[in-house]
C-alpha cells in the first residue's frame, strides 16, 4: 500500500504587528524610542547598518501603495536585510491562487519578516497563522494601519514634544479608514483626546463608544485643537453613495484658512497621503511649510518602518 507523506509545516510562534489594539503601551515606547534613533541615522552622510543582516523580508502588495511599501523597502535595505517585493500584478495570484496558498510558496522560501497590505481586513491576521516568519500589517482593508499611526505619533511628538493631553482632530472620511481607527487606538492609548469630524454618513455608527467626540461641523470639530489630521476620501471602499459631490464636500468638510482658525494657532496639518488637494485639503494649506507636517510624516515613516522591522523580525 502506498504510503502517502504529507508535508506538514512546523508552525512556530511569532510576534507579530497586526494592528495597534493588540499592542501594550511598552511595546508602543519601544517602538517610538527605538525609531528616534533611527531619524539620526536616516540623516547621517551612511545610512545603512547590518543589524538584519542575513534576514529576508518579503514586501506583498495587493493593494497601491506608494508611501508604505517604498518606506517599507528602504527601512528593511538600511538595515542590511535581503529585500524582495513582490509584483502582484505578474504573480500567481493574478492566475487565481489564493493569498493562503501563496503565503505557504512564500514560507517555504524562509522569510523572516512579511510586510502585507491587502484590500481585506483581516487578511494579515489571516496570513500570520499560516507562516513562520513574523507578519507587518502595512495596511488591511478599513481596519488598521498600525505603521501610519506610529508614525503619527512619532511626528506630534517630534514637534509637540508628547502626544498626552493633546486635543487632535480626525476629519473626513472616518467609516472606511483604517488610518482613523490605528490613530483613535493609539492617539487614546497616548493620552490624546480626540474629536472625529465628518459627514454623518462617513461617521461610523456608535463611534463615540471608541472614547472619541464626534461632530458633523467641522468649525465645531476644530475648536481649540493642536493637531488637524486630514483623511482621503476613500472611494475604492465606497458601495453606493455617500456624498452629494467633491465641491460640496470640500465646501463643508476640505480643510481652509477660514476652517482652520478655529484651531490653536500653532496647530499642526497631517495628512497621511495621498492627498487630494481640494477636495480634502487646501493646496496652500498643504504646503505651508509653518503648519503642514505632511513631509515630515513621510520622513519618519522610513524610521518607524525600521524600528518595526528591527522589533517584530523573527529572531532565531
Ligand atoms: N495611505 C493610507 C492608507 O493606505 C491612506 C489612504 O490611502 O488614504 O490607508
Amino acid at each position: 500500500m502506498a504510503i502517502i507523506r504529507k508535508l506538514q509545516a512546523v508552525k512556530t510562534e511569532q510576534d507579530h504587528l497586526l494592528g495597534i489594539q493588540d499592542l501594550s503601551f511598552s511595546k508602543v515606547t519601544s517602538i517610538l524610542d527605538q525609531a528616534k534613533t533611527f531619524i539620526t541615522l536616516n540623516k547621517s552622510a551612511s545610512k545603512k547598518t547590518d543589524i538584519l543582516r542575513g534576514k529576508t523580508q518579503i514586501n506583498l502588495f495587493f493593494e497601491p501603495s506608494t508611501r508604505t511599501q517604498s518606506s517599507f523597502e528602504l527601512a528593511g535595505k538600511r538595515l542590511g536585510a535581503d529585500v524582495m517585493s513582490m509584483n502582484i500584478v505578474n504573480s500567481a495570484i493574478k492566475k487565481g491562487e489564493t493569498l493562503i496558498d501563496t503565503a505557504m510558496t512564500l514560507n517555504a522560501m524562509h522569510p523572516d519578516i512579511i510586510v502585507i497590505r491587502h484590500q481585506d481586513s483581516g487578511a494579515p491576521n489571516l496570513l500570520s497563522q499560516k507562516v513562520n516568519c513574523s507578519v507587518i500589517n502595512a495596511g488591511d482593508g478599513s481596519r488598521e494601519h498600525p505603521t501610519q499611526a506610529l508614525l503619527d505619533a512619532l511626528t506630534i511628538i517630534n514637534r509637540k514634544g508628547k502626544v498626552e493631553g493633546l486635543k487632535i482632530a480626525i476629519c473626513g472620511d472616518i467609516l472606511h479608514s483604517r488610518v482613523a481607527r490605528s490613530n483613535i487606538y493609539l492617539m487614546n492609548m497616548l493620552g490624546a483626546k480626540i474629536n472625529v469630524v465628518g459627514p454623518k454618513t462617513l461617521l461610523p455608527h456608535s463611534i463615540e463608544r471608541l472614547d472619541v467626540k464626534a461632530f458633523t461641523d467641522m468649525k465645531k470639530g476644530l475648536d481649540n485643537c493642536d493637531i488637524v489630521m486630514m483623511l482621503r476620501l476613500q472611494n475604492e471602499r465606497m458601495h453606493g453613495s455617500f456624498l452629494p459631490s467633491p465641491r460640496e464636500y470640500y465646501e463643508y468638510f476640505g480643510l481652509t484658512p477660514d476652517k482652520l482658525k478655529m484651531a490653536k494657532k500653532n496647530a499642526l496639518i497631517m495628512h497621511p497621503g495621498p492627498m487630494n488637494r481640494g477636495v480634502e485639503i487646501d493646496t496652500n494649506l498643504a504646503d505651508d511649510i509653518n503648519r503642514s507636517v505632511i513631509r515630515e510624516q513621510v520622513e519618519l515613516g522610513v524610521a518607524v518602518r525600521m524600528a518595526c522591522l528591527k522589533i517584530f523580525c523573527k529572531k532565531t
